[in-house]
């Protein structure tokens, strides 16, 4: 490599975020930080200027921003600080930056995320929502603007190593029969059914094997996370639905296969540890150290493997029912999606209606055309007031039993 890489990190302060850095630390000669995120987290994001000396730093919330700003100038940081959405388009843009990790959570990412590819960034994308919603949409700015595409998602970075390549966009091409996308199942794989009505956000986010944001941890325990990566899987491989299969493998050491014509079936494994995603595609195609644990195959001895069980995780159905609907269809489910787990981490409803309120949703509103950021934006924006109105018809969650 002859020249260091210059990046922008979207959602510095979050599990991705915080991952990215640890990796970059490890390697000054390499990287430079141009410019950090946030949502309104103006702590955490000055420890970060501090350490990292980024040119800019913004943060969505004006008034944190506003607050950082002060603090940077009392310590005489030479970072511009910026508040707002625009500016975190413009960051993802910067002609000076090559390199953009889209890690905001949620429908959030998509515009600065669609604003990478338009300035033909290379992406290390996490933020799987983005293609959720506008899968067609990011494809083909990505393509039309020569923008990059690197996945981070552990299930998809793997499928990407285990592809060729020069790996086109035609899977029958490539000889590949179909891409196995591994799920651990999430923190209630062992639960009884009857035990899920009381499951709390606390139990729904200490994830067996991996420690994420809160959002993706309840989405890995009603497998929507799963479901979302099964959408994220048929945009960034051009794989149709029936091409991509979930299998459950409780200790998350394969993190995905690519299975081949021949009888091939060529799999990524290592600890579960997303600084091996991020490694690889910062310094891609090279090989850089991650600061993860080498996989001791000995010590994990057994690897398992089932069929994903629909009817106890309705989620993972809803995701394949709104991929093979097309359309806006996945912009309606992802929203929904959103609304309800925000409204279970606020206790307001039950885990079951998690589901419940996105099946509803997804009965309710007709898919249509998904060709503008104006019909995605327009299904988010419908699917997400009916959702709300869902959730404020709910029955409160049951209350924790006093002693
Ligand atoms: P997180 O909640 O830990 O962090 C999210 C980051 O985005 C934070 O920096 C937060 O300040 C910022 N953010 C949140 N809302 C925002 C908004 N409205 N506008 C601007 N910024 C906002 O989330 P995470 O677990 O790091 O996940 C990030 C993305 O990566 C998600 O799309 C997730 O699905 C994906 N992902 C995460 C993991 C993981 O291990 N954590 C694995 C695979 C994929
Ligand atoms: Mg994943």
């Amino acid at each position: 490599m002859n020249r260091i890489a210059h990046l922008t990190i979207l959602g510095s302060t979050g599990s991705i975020g915080t991952s990215t850095l640890d990796v970059v630390a490890r390697h000054p000669g390499r990287y430079r930080v141009l410019a950090l995120t946030a949502q309104r987290q103006d702590d955490a994001l000055f420890e970060q200027c501090a350490r990292f000396r980024p040119r800019y730093a913004v943060l969505l919330d004006d008034d944190a921003a506003g607050r950082l700003a002060q603090r940077i100038a009392a310590a005489g940081l030479d970072v511009q600080v910026l508040g707002g959405i625009a500016a975190l388009e413009r960051v993802a843009s910067l002609p000076e930056v090559d390199t953009v990790m889209a890690a905001i959570v949620g429908a959030a990412g998509l515009r600065p995320t669609l604003a990478a590819a338009r300035a033909g960034k290379k992406i290390l994308l996490a933020n799987k929502e983005t293609l959720v919603m506008a899968g067609r949409i990011f494809m083909d700015t990505a393509r039309q603007h020569g923008a990059t595409l690197l996945p981070i998602d552990s299930e998809h970075n793997a499928v990407f190593q285990a592809l060729p390549r020069d790996y086109a966009g035609d899977l029958a091409a490539s000889g590949v029969r179909r891409i196995l996308l591994t799920a651990s199942g999430g923190s209630f794989r062992d639960t009884p059914l009857s035990d899920l009505r009381q499951v709390t956000p606390e139990q729904a986010c200490a994830h067996p094997n991996w420690v994420m944001g809160r959002k993706i941890s309840v989405d890995s325990s009603t497998m929507m996370n799963k479901g979302l990566e099964v959408i994220e899987a048929h945009w960034l491989f051009n794989a149709p639905a029936d091409a991509i299969q979930v299998v459950v493998h409780p200790q998350s050491v394969i993190h995905s296969l690519v299975q081949y014509v021949d009888g091939s079936v060529l799999a990524q494994l290592g600890n579960p540890d997303m600084r091996t995603p991020i490694a690889h595609a910062l310094a891609y195609p090279e090989r850089i150290e991650a600061g993860v644990e080498p996989l001791d195959l000995v010590k994990v001895a057994t690897l398992g493997f089932s069929a994903p069980d629909f009817s106890r995780f309705p989620c993972l159905a809803l995701a394949y029912r709104a991929l093979r609907a097309g359309g806006t269809a996945p912009a309606a489910l992802n929203a929904a999606n959103e609304v309800a787990v925000a409204a279970f981490l606020n206790r307001e409803i039950p885990f079951l209606d998690i589901p419940r309120t996105i099946e509803t949703v997804m009965d309710a509103v007709t898919p249509s055309a998904a060709n503008t950021l104006d019909d995605v934006l327009g299904a988010d924006a419908a699917a997400r007031a009916a959702a709300r109105e869902l959730v404020q018809r709910a029955a409160p969650a049951p209350a924790p039993r006093q002693p």
